[in-house]
This record gives C-alpha cells, sequence and structure tokens, in this order.
C-alpha cells in the first residue's frame, strides 16, 4: 500500500514534509518524497492531508471487568480510534479484580480478549494491604506482561487503596529492579483527608448544599506538590523509575523534573481553570480537580520545553446516572478523554502555536513509547516502524459531540468546543481502524469503525 502526497510528521524535523510511505504488511518499509506505486497496489491520496504517527494514550480506565457500565474494551477503544490514537495504556485500577497479581491479569485479559480495536498494554497494580514479601512477588510475577507500575498516596476506590510513604518506597525500589516505571498520584492523604472533611463541615454549618468550591477546596493545590515531594524523597537513587501521572500544577511539574523524574498532564488541565465549574459543573469533575487560572498557561510552556513528558486523557468516563448525583462530593469524578485528546492538541497546541512540531510529537505518542519500552516498532513515522499512522485534514474543524464520541461515556468538558482538523483516517499496523467517510456515508456514529473487534493487540516492554 502507498499512502501519497501527504505531508509527513518525521522524527527529528520541526515542519511537516511532503513523503510517500510504503507500509508493507504492518510495516513502514519506505519512506521517500516520490515513490510510484507498483502494478496493483492500493493508493491512499493524502493530498492535502497531514500525516502523524498514531497517537498513544498511556492513561486510560477502560474498567474491564467489573464496571462495565463505564466504559468496555470495545467502547473504549473505538473511542480512541476516532480520536486518531492508536494504542493505550490501560490503569490496572478501575477493573474487578484489579490487576494487582497474575491471576488477576489473567481474568481481566480473558474478559476483555477480542475487544479492542487498537492496540493496547497493561499496568499492574501496587495497592495497599500488601504485606512485604507478597507486594515483590506480585510485581515480579507481573511485570513480563505489564509495562509498568501504578499505585495512589490517596485513593477513592475501596478495591484499590493507597500505598503508604513505606510501601511506596519498596514498590519504587522493586519497580526499578524489574525495569518498569512506578507511576504515582500524587496527591497527599495529609492534605486532601482533613481538607474534605473541613470543606464538608463548612456547607453543613452554613447550612448549603455542596459547591464546585468545596470540592476544589478539598484537594488544594498543595496536596499535589506535597506528593510529589514525598515522591522525590522516597524515590532518592531511583528518581528515574518515578513518573507522576496528572499533574495540573506548574510546581510539581518543575520539582519532579528537576529531580529526574518523569511527569504528564492531561487536556483538562491545558483547557480549563476551577472558575470553569460555574459553567461546566460535573462535566469538569476529575480527581485530581482542574488548577486556578494561570497554572494552564505555565503547563502549555512547560510541556513545549519537555518538562512535562507527555500528555495524557485519564480517560475515565461514567453514565449519567453516576455522574449527575445532584452533590459534588457523590458525582463521578472522571471524564471520557480519549478521544478528545490528539484533536484538542493538534488544534490548541500545534495549530495555535503553543507547541513546536517536535514537543506535540513527543505529546502524543514518541514520548509515551519511549517511557514505556514501545519504541522500538510505535511512536514514529520511520522505516521498519509500525504503520500506526492519522491523517488529518488541516482544513477541516471538530465540533466535540459527547453522543459521538463512541465511548460508554458522553458527558464532556469538551462539549460544544470548536478545533481546528478533522481526522479522516486512523491506521494501526497498516490496518485502517477509523474511516471518516465511511462515518459520512451513514447515519450510525460507530459506522466509521472499520475492523472488527479483537483486532487490537496485546503489546509488552520491548515490543518490536
Ligand atoms: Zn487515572
Amino acid at each position: 500500500m502507498l499512502i501519497k502526497g501527504g505531508l509527513c510528521a518525521l522524527p527529528g524535523s520541526e515542519r511537516l514534509e511532503r513523503r510517500d510511505l510504503r507500509v508493507s504488511g504492518e510495516r513502514i518499509v519506505a519512506i521517500a518524497p516520490v515513490i510510484e506505486p507498483e502494478p496493483g497496489e492500493d493508493v491512499v491520496d493524502a493530498s492535502g492531508l497531514e500525516v502523524f504517527p498514531g497517537a498513544i494514550d498511556p492513561h486510560v480506565h477502560f474498567d474491564e471487568p467489573g464496571f462495565t457500565h463505564r466504559e468496555d474494551f470495545h467502547h473504549g477503544t473505538m473511542a480512541a480510534a476516532r480520536g486518531g490514537v492508536t494504542a493505550v495504556i490501560d490503569m490496572p485500577c478501575t477493573s474487578l479484580p484489579p490487576v494487582t497479581s497474575a491471576a488477576n491479569l489473567r481474568e481481566k485479559l480473558a474478559a476483555m480478549g477480542g475487544k479492542a480495536v487498537v492496540d493496547f498494554a497493561l499496568y499492574g497494580g501496587v495497592s495497599g494491604h500488601l504485606v512485604e514479601e507478597a507486594l515483590a512477588r506480585d510485581m515480579e510475577a507481573l511485570a513480563p506482561d505489564v509495562v509498568g507500575f501504578k499505585c495512589y498516596f490517596v485513593s477513592g476506590m475501596d478495591t484499590f487503596t493507597a500505598v503508604n510513604h513505606y510501601d511506596f518506597g519498596r514498590a519504587v525500589a522493586k519497580a526499578a529492579e524489574l525495569g518498569r516505571p512506578l507511576l504515582l498520584h500524587a496527591e497527599d492523604a495529609g492534605v486532601v483527608l482533613p481538607a474534605t472533611a473541613a470543606m464538608k463541615a463548612r456547607s453543613a454549618a452554613e447550612g448549603r448544599e455542596p459547591s464546585w468550591a468545596d470540592y476544589v477546596g478539598s484537594r488544594p493545590e498543595s496536596a499535589e506538590t506535597v506528593a510529589a515531594a514525598a515522591a522525590v524523597a522516597l524515590a532518592r537513587g531511583r528518581e528515574r523509575t518515578l513518573h507522576i501521572v496528572h499533574v495540573g500544577t506548574a510546581e510539581a511539574a518543575e520539582a519532579v523534573a528537576a529531580a529526574g523524574a518523569s511527569c504528564e498532564t492531561c487536556p483538562h488541565y491545558l483547557a480549563f481553570s476551577s472558575d470553569d465549574f460555574a459553567d461546566k459543573g460535573s462535566s469538569l469533575k476529575t480527581a485530581p480537580p482542574v488548577k486556578a487560572p494561570g497554572q494552564a498557561d505555565r503547563l502549555w510552556k512547560l510541556l513545549d520545553s519537555g518538562v512535562v513528558s507527555y500528555v495524557t486523557s485519564d480517560h475515565a468516563p461514567a453514565p449519567a446516572a453516576e455522574k449527575r448525583t445532584g452533590s459534588a462530593w457523590t458525582d463521578y469524578g472522571g471524564i471520557p478523554g480519549t478521544g478528545t485528546l490528539f484533536p484538542y492538541l493538534y488544534s490548541e497546541g500545534l495549530k495555535a502555536g503553543r507547541l513546536g512540531l517536535g514537543a506535540f510529537l513527543r505529546a502524543t505518542s514518541g514520548g509515551a513509547a519511549a517511557r514505556f519500552g514501545l519504541s522500538g516498532a510505535k511512536g514514529a513515522i520511520a522505516v521498519g516502524m509500525d504503520a500506526d499512522l492519522v491523517l488529518v485534514d488541516p482544513a477541516g474543524a471538530y465540533v466535540v459531540r459527547g453522543d459521538e464520541l463512541l465511548s460508554k461515556g458522553s458527558i464532556t468538558p469538551f462539549e460544544g468546543m470548536r478545533l481546528r482538523g478533522s481526522i479522516r483516517l486512523t491506521m494501526v499496523r497498516g490496518r485502517a481502524v477509523w474511516d471518516a467517510d465511511a462515518r459520512e456515508r451513514s447515519v450510525d456514529p460507530a459506522a466509521g469503525v472499520v475492523v472488527e473487534a479483537g483486532y487490537g493487540k496485546q503489546l509488552r516492554w520491548g515490543y518490536r
């Protein structure tokens, strides 16, 4: 197959370059300014389109098995494909059982088998209440099948509890020994738990309903900066193993990077501030919450300079019954983000001039591929790599509609946002998985998914 006439985002280049790409089987086999088609060769006309490496979303909660009323692997990966994401990495904490042992991992793989339409990898989980030998034994048993481990300093889940500082120290040492990153939800329990109690007491004393300001006050920015500092201290000597997820404050990002650890942010921290709760209400509720006005501008600069390594969606949808309970405390914290990750960064990062091309590529694909042992075949347009591609019409536009995201969840703070660029085709290992033409010929929003469930395969550390 020949992808002809597109403007391609090649590694190391700060501007798009016109190239033809030849794909044979699952791989890119030739790249040149002009390649003539062989007799009978399929040709994809990419003239007028921009060609990027498929996005990698290394932070999704697809909830299977156990909480599939919120999301499952089929809907989650369809939403990813529609949004230009060709590989996801699924979190270990929001399934039942959670991925905290080899037996639980086998149960999860059996439940989600035959459902993915894009490639996927998994994290292992380090939950609280583990005795010393069990923590090491479970992490060792999981390591061949997972690309990293995840733990929390504060957790809202009964089925996946927080680790204390001592267990975190042991987990980071074990992860370093196993050669896998340890991901941390960095909010400090010593801040969040008493702050939550104080905010609940305040609304009760004032005889009023809880407000979004109460929720924001229950998880102040100091919760993140204190947790990030503690994590760096506890990981001393093994800082490169540490990765902080969904950072919202510039202070935490700078401290983590200065110590030699890595961090990610999410589109909602770049797009919104706590002021936006007034308009958006529970559609904007995430944990951690979006931060004070001004943080987003600083995060964009830190992303462009590489202090923030890449961007993830923290995709975690929920149905309206859970998302709109009528109380800021009980509304579900999470949004369906994997479908808006790449379109948002393309429009508001690359096209708006906040990110250079190299930074955009690191943020959307290359950074995560390198961090999770996938850069042998994912995360760049180069000969020998998987043909994971997203073709974008820069003259098109995309207006976000929650009920067209293909996720099980449709309540998004990005509802109605008009973004530059329109994704025309998403390709995983040389096969189209999302085709906008097929979507436009049908009344069914899912008609653009042009590959069978189960095409997506599991990726392991060192995949090539
Ligand atoms: Zn998450």
